[in-house]
């Protein structure tokens, strides 16, 4: 089955195709036939694609919103230019998987979308304005360029999480809220989490219910989670994605009487602090430089600059102090993995995060964490109590599976 995956954001979207079918599965030899994106939707958008066999396009396009980007991308899909042969016209797109952010305590697991599914994504809104709109025009333009027959899926980033325990998602706020707005936390990044703890399950040949981990998830957007017996016990995301760690531009943490305080300081309505705390803040409000790891470690390196190693020391530390955190979430924990652009690429970061966890048994082997790139692989040292791996993240893999899994009435485990 040709499984279409897309993940659609406000000004950008991230598609793949994927041949996987319940046989692929099982034995992990599904298929990526393209990947690309596209980028600065609403004016001259840039799209880049990479094929299987490594070829890689960069094409321009005046792409108007996420309808007019779909359709540029169904019509490339089936041309002569995307150089494959499998998808010539669009009934050779069996089936389409959507990511979408928010599926609230409606949605526990991904599932097949119909009217009822798109009116509850609709009444999660609330909870994500700024994503879920976008999901719902993506599900729904897809709808009008192939037609009602194709069958499409939401995969939702806070399902994972859905496991997690009254006493972890429950705020310390007056009950009533919960009850009237289901003010509580949900956690995100669910679809990557799980990925990550599904692979490591394979690599060491262990049951979901032996699955006993901390993932740490590090991208622009960051999160860590519990794991334990193969399900989430709790997250450092909450309410919205805002929550926990230090990010990009996102503060993570903080207390929440600093609101009103900036607000009135600095004569800010609350929701002009809320954007400054989502999109001014994390490694870009305290370098004053850049939401970007790479670069704030090339200028570390080259001017020592005071602030930006700040950023990189405040989010390190936050990071070590949520393992902690969690290590005691889950009642200790089998192993630390770390996935996502930072969590995959940066040893110098795994490093500062691992530095001062030899207390619960983490010792990272220099050389292994140097050398790791691209695949699986252990980084500690051999025999240490708390071994610590690093495991590429693949979402949209899952939600590939997820998507034949809904479509053929399978249940679907990770
Ligand atoms: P998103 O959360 O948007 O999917 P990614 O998971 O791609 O983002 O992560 C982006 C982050 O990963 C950026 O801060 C980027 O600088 C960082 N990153 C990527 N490669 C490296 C590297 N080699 N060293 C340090 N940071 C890196």
């Amino acid at each position: 089955m040709n499984v279409l995956v897309l993940n659609a954001g406000s000004s950008s979207l991230k598609f793949q195709v994927i041949a996987t079918d319940p046989e692929r599965i099982r034995q992990d030899t599904d298929e990526r036939l393209c990947r690309g994106a596209m980028e600065r939707i609403g004016g001259e958008a840039i799209v880049t694609v990479e094929t299987r066999n490594g070829h890689r396009q960069k094409l321009t396009a005046p792409i108007k919103d996420i309808s007019a980007g779909l359709d540029y991308l169904l019509r490339w899909l089936v041309s002569e230019q995307s150089g494959f042969d499998e998808i010539r016209n669009l009934g050779d797109i069996q089936a389409v998987g959507h990511r979408v952010v928010h599926g609230g305590e409606v949605f526990q697991e991904s599932v097949l979308i119909d009217e009822k599914v798109l009116a509850g994504i609709e009444e999660c809104i609330d909870l994500a304005p700024l994503h879920n709109p976008v999901n719902l025009r993506g599900i729904k333009a897809v709808r009008d360029l192939i037609g009602r027959d194709t069958p499409q899926v939401a995969v939702f980033d806070t399902a994972f999480h859905t496991t997690i325990p009254e006493q972890a998602y429950l705020y310390a706020v007056p009950y009533h809220l919960y009850r009237r707005h289901k003010i509580r936390r949900y956690g995100f990044h669910g679809t990557s989490h799980r990925y990550v703890a599904y692979r490591y399950r394979r690599l060491k040949d262990i049951e979901r219910e032996q699955t006993n981990v901390v993932t740490m998830h590090l991208g622009n957007g960051c999160s860590c989670t519990a794991i334990r017996g193969g399900k989430s016990v709790d997250t450092s995301m909450g309410m919205t994605p805002l929550e926990g760690l230090v990010m990009g531009t996102r503060s993570g943490d903080l207390d929440p009487a600093i609101l009103s305080l900036i607000a009135v300081k600095e004569g800010m309505s609350l929701d002009g602090v809320e954007t400054m705390l989502l999109t001014q803040s994390g490694l870009l409000g305290i370098s004053g430089l850049t939401n970007d790891m790479r670069v704030l470690q090339e200028e570390l390196k080259e001017h020592d600059d005071r602030r930006v190693r700040l950023a990189i020391e405040i989010f390190s530390y936050r990071a070590r102090k949520y393992i902690g955190a969690m290590l005691a979430a889950t009642g200790g924990s089998d192993a630390i993995i770390f996935t996502g652009g930072i969590g995959e690429n940066s040893p110098d970061i795994r490093a500062r995060i691992c530095r001062g966890l030899e207390w619960a048994g983490v010792e990272l082997d220099a050389e292994r964490n140097a050398q790791t790139r691209g695949t699986p692989a252990e980084i500690g040292v051999a025999g240490a109590k708390l071994p610590v791996w690093v495991i590429p993240t693949d979402e949209e893999l899952l939600i590939a599976r997820d998507t034949v899994r809904c479509v053929m009435g399978l249940p679907h485990p990770a």
